[in-house]
């Protein structure tokens, strides 16, 4: 057993720069930098400690991907409670651009791959098996953002349309952004035969030999072209393929459920705590 595959203490197996917790049963993984944060609550939980069952097990909060729903609601009342509250927003996630700011119209979930706010009672909710969750946050405005980036997204730079509607409604100022990109497929696993038609050439560079992609460092950059200086940007640098121990892979497991990435801002009786 190498250094790589050593389980830590906790039994979670390396985590990377992540910092990891137990909270009521359920582990989750936090960004370091973001953690400093007194004004965000924020959460990459893992699949352990929910109550679905075989290929859903446990922690699946996805609707949709097969699993019994009444576990997946059960999964996201105990996600809801190990943030502490506040009103989960969760999306209807369909790998496009639109980026929606929360509490805008009905309670039902919008169309959109990423979502905004600047109420502290909203946790923004993020369904991840590969594709990467991006949270952006803002302490100087107090503002929140929790991206879907899939490789759609990633071709389409969704993060950069999300800092840029940031920018416009909510006079956020990048050089005061930081962000957390989450566990997803790592350039170990993106692999793309079909590249030549689902990437463009100008993202070419993001391949590091025959067909596989850094997406990685794809949104490292498209952050920091939308103005996010590289040293507040942190990436969690875990495969979900490499590590369906902790998370759930599409392309690993193909049923499978979806893991759940969850920013928020901090209430006060959060910043008490
Ligand atoms: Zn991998």
């Amino acid at each position: 057993m190498n250094e790589s595959t050593r389980p830590n203490k906790c039994g979670l197996g390396p985590t990377g720069s992540m910092l990891h917790e137990e909270r009521q049963g359920l582990a989750l993984l936090r960004f370091p930098m973001l953690s400093a944060e007194p004004g965000l609550r924020h959460a990459v939980f893992t699949r352990i400690g929910g109550a679905s069952r075989g290929p859903y097990s446990e922690l699946n909060v996805g609707l949709g991907a097969g699993d019994q729903p009444d576990r997946v609601w059960e999964n996201r009342k105990r996600v809801q409670r190990a943030m502490g509250g506040g009103r989960p927003v969760f999306l209807r996630q369909r790998h496009g651009v639109r980026v929606v700011l929360s509490g805008n119209g009905s309670a039902a979930p919008e169309l959109a791959d990423a979502v905004i706010t600047d109420r502290p009672e909203d946790l923004l909710l993020i369904q991840v098996a590969d594709c990467q969750a991006v949270i952006v946050h803002d302490p100087v405005r107090r503002v929140v953002a929790n991206i879907h980036s899939g490789w759609r997204g990633s071709v389409a730079d969704i993060i950069g349309k999300t800092v840029a509607t940031m920018k416009r409604r909510f006079g956020c100022r990048p050089q005061h952004l930081m962000a957390g990109v989450g566990p997803s497929l790592g350039p170990c696993c993106a692999e793309f035969v079909h590249y030549r038609k689902e990437i463009p050439p100008a993202l070419w560079h993001y391949k590091i030999d025959e067909n596989h992609f850094d997406f990685w460092s794809m949104s490292v950059d498209q952050l920091r072209a939308a103005g996010v200086a590289g040293r507040r940007i942190q990436v969690a640098g875990l495969c979900t393929r490499c590590r369906t121990d902790l998370f759930y892979s599409y392309r690993g497991e193909k049923t499978t459920g979806r893991f759940a990435v969850v920013a928020g801002l901090a209430r006060d009786e959060d910043q008490r705590r």
